[in-house]
């Protein structure tokens, strides 16, 4: 019998794999493969909220986990998965100067900014207000990762390519059979498509689609993300991300002219140089109505668990809440009453 049977292969699933796989429990990961979520995300982690200046939850918890937990699996797989790229927060006018510089000084946001303006002559880049520098930040490369865990847990056996059909699956008092799979527990980290799951669906999961363009931009020296109504983060040479848009109501399944005109529009606020779009992605962000994860057991059924809504930041967030539910299912400890899917249990 194996230990954990995991459900999906985005940021969520690879994550909890490396976390139960790396403290010594058998793990079997199955997976479609489809493109999910993860396989568009920029991968950007970032301990600020830079649209209204605060920090993320938990934000240097968070850091602290996460940076250790990839590079180990760096150092396994002996790919590069982490990239170091501060973010230039452009300011749009003299307010949002004062605004930074203020909130520079509180105490939860001190560790990642300060109240200074970075004047930086970047060609291609129109910025008279100067920038606002978040240092400890940068990117995963999301479809990397997912694809070094895959390889890694087929080489050990442990990886098996399909759908899983729920229909199929028998839940027993001490543990779970799928097929010729038992194991003590299952986790399903399906992103979006938890929706189509009968255990988990009455969880109150928001869709919300992003889309993110590749641009070519010849002659752009970029070392670090601008980020203003639009990021511009660097890819590979000549290649850059711009993202994202946010919509909970248009969850159509291929890319918009509206969201090509949004990210088209902001970037030529600020970028001055020639460029060609080069790729057009979408997925839909998991996200919750209160803005924290799903993690935790069915009401009926302690074996069978969820994790899930990373919202816009699974890189950030991921590694830390399966370090959580691995303490919760293996050293009964109590998982953070805001991250616990029993805040939805019926009376
Ligand atoms: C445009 C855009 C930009 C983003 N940028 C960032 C960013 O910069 N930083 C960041 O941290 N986050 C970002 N995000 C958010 C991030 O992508 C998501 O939070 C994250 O991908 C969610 O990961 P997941 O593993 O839960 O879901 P997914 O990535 O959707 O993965 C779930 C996987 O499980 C599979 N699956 C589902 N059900 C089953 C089943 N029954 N059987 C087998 N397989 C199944 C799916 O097909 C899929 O492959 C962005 C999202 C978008 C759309």
């Amino acid at each position: 019998m194996k230990d954990i049977l995991i459900v999906g292969t985005g940021i969520a699933g690879c994550s909890l794999a490396w976390k139960y796989h790396l403290a010594g429990k058998s793990v079997v990961l199955l997976g479609d493969r489809k493109k999910g979520s993860s396989a568009v995300a920029a991968g950007v982690y970032n301990p600020t909220i830079l649209k209204r200046f605060t920090a993320v939850w938990k934000a240097q918890e968070l850091l602290d986990y996460m940076l250790p937990f990839y590079q180990e699996i760096e150092q396994i797989t002996k790919h590069k998965l982490l990239h170091s790229s501060p973010i230039l927060r452009r300011f749009h006018d003299e307010r949002e100067v004062k605004t930074w510089n203020k909130k520079a000084l509180r105490p939860e946001l001190e560790p990642f900014i300060k109240p200074v303006t970075v004047k930086k002559d970047i060609n291609g880049i129109d910025a008279p207000y100067g920038y606002g520098l978040v240092a400890s930040a940068g990117w995963l490369d999301t479809v990397a990762f997912m694809k070094a865990t895959c390889d890694f847990f087929l080489n050990e056996d442990q990886f098996i390519e399909e759908p899983l059909d729920h229909d199929v699956l028998q839940v027993q008092k001490d543990y779970i059979n799928y097929k010729s799979i038992k194991a003590s527990y299952i986790i399903f980290a399906e992103g979006y498509k938890m929706l189509q799951n009968p255990f988990f669906n009455e969880l109150p999961l928001q869709g919300n689609k992003g889309e993110v363009i590749t641009i070519k931009v010849p002659g752009l020296k970029l070392d670090h993300t601008i980020k203003s109504s639009v990021f511009i983060m660097p890819y590979k040479q000549d290649l850059f991300w711009v993202g994202a848009t946010y919509n909970r109501d248009e969850l159509s399944d291929q890319p918009t002219e509206a969201a090509h005109e949004f990210l088209t529009s902001r970037l030529e606020r600020f970028l001055t140089l020639p460029y060609e779009i080069v790729d057009h992605k979408y997925g839909i962000r998991p996200t919750t109505i209160d803005r924290r994860p799903f993690v935790g057991h069915h009401q009926q059924y302690k074996n069978v668990f969820v994790f899930n809504g990373m919202g816009s930041r699974a890189v950030l967030l991921a590694p830390w809440a399966a370090n959580e539910l691995y303490n919760h299912m293996y050293h009964q400890q109590e998982l953070h009453p805001e991250i616990n899917i029993a805040r939805f249990n019926k009376p």
